[in-house]
């Protein structure tokens, strides 16, 4: 397996190339080829997991044209979301962008299912997603300019035949033989700490609403079409993808997009306000982040806050799973949780930018103290971690790989 963390700043863009235990074989027929020709096949299949940054969504997408130097004929089939912050998925818009370039991309997707949230007996995880998907779309309007319904909405521009997988704890995603298991998000949360944040945004959203119009106007915009939150959350599947009244009510969602944005900035206190829930928000969905691994080989922590860091890392440890090749450290570098010194890896890797630097960079003693080798792609560009298993032999006369 080779793992790529490339150099996108603060954000996440990281291809991986998942190559069967054999890795390579060659072959030649006297008849086809000549005694001199040969044709070699990889038998290897490629992945994305996230593509975003915050540095700009151009940032992203140039690390993926450098792919192709260190994998070769690039074409990941799988997609895995981590999370739906857009420092994770923005490159994304610009492979949107360029139409049928991408042919052979994205036939599966993968993005962390969204679990039921249950306040008292009452599951409340439909309004939490409705609102953070409201604000999100908010979001990357005011911030880069994009008009685009949710991350879906992408995908279906690049491949609208993909096939959508919602992942959750105990799930597999196969990929060439290896198998990535789902450690997180779990179905159901019940936890008392993230209920109370979930009702507390809810809360603060709705009084967004009262007090701007175009956050109303915005949410039923997103509930109509938004592929996300229809085909996923709301599981109607009748849901039409384009349809023309979709592009007028772009037009006028857009004007009030404007209006609220000016409004806002003009008032500093309303924009404080805005940067404090953009911050609960992002913390929950942080929360809900994918997190997995591949046997010994990969542990990928998402965006994760150290309440579920422990979680995670003290059931691994009930089972015995101590040892891991590459850790992707949670939330670039910037989280830490109490348990990890549980854990042992080779490499434990950071995809950071300058932006919490010093965040990042009180971690690093305790990542270096759990690995042999900590890196960081802000220190080190890009970074390409190849795994290779010891080779079988499937030659019948005892001639073993490699040729
Ligand atoms: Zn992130
Ligand atoms: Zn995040």
């Amino acid at each position: 397996m080779k793992i790529c963390v490339m150099d996108v700043g603060h954000g996440l863009c990281m291809p991986i190339c998942v190559s069967a235990d054999f890795k390579k074989i060659e072959v030649f027929t006297e008849k086809r080829w000549g005694i001199f020709g040969k044709i070699s096949i990889e038998y290897a299949e490629h992945a994305l997991v996230d593509c975003g940054s915050y540095n700009g969504k151009e940032k992203a997408f140039y690390a993926l044209h450098r792919v192709s130097s260190y994998i070769s004929r690039y074409t990941p089939k799988y997609f895995i979301l981590s999370h739906f912050h857009s420092d994770h998925y923005n490159g994304i818009f610009c492979v949107a962008d360029k139409g049928n370039h991408w042919k052979g991309w994205f036939d599966e997707v993968y993005f962390p299912g969204i679990p039921k949230i249950y306040d008292n007996g009452k599951d409340i995880s439909n309004e939490f997603i409705l609102y953070m998907l409201s604000f999100e779309f908010f979001q990357i309007y005011n911030n880069y300019g994009i008009v685009n319904i949710d991350f879906l909405d992408l995908i279906f521009k690049i491949n609208d035949k993909c096939k959508l997988n919602p992942c959750f704890k105990g799930d597999f995603i196969k990929i060439r033989g290896k198998t990535f298991e789902i450690l997180h998000p779990p179905r159901i949360i019940k936890d008392d700490e993230v209920v109370e944040s979930v009702k507390k945004v809810i809360k603060e959203f709705k009084q967004f609403m009262k007090d701007y119009r175009e956050f109303e106007e915005i949410v039923k915009f997103v509930e109509r079409y938004s592929p996300l939150y229809n085909i996923v959350v709301q599981k109607n599947m009748k849901y039409e993808k384009f349809n023309g009244k979709k592009h007028e009510e772009t037009y006028e969602i857009l004007e009030k997009l404007k209006n609220l944005k000016d409004r806002i900035s003009e008032k500093e206190n309303f924009k404080k306000k805005i940067e404090d829930l953009d911050e609960k928000f992002r913390g929950i969905t942080d929360r809900l982040s994918l997190v997995f691994c591949c046997d010994n080989e990969l542990l990928f922590m998402g965006d994760l806050k150290p309440y579920e860091i422990n979680k995670i890392i003290k059931e691994l440890n009930s089972k015995n799973r101590k040892f891991f090749y590459v850790l992707i450290t949670p939330h670039h570098g910037t989280r830490w949780g109490y348990k990890l010194k549980d854990i042992e890896c080779i490499y434990a890797i950071s995809s950071n930018g300058e932006k919490y630097k010093d965040k990042f960079e009180k971690n690093i003693p305790k990542f270096k103290k759990i690995s042999e080798n900590y890196l960081s792609t802000l220190e080190e560009g890009d970074i390409i971690i190849s795994i290779k298993s010891t080779p079988k032999c499937l030659c019948p006369w005892g001639r073993c790989f490699p040729f």
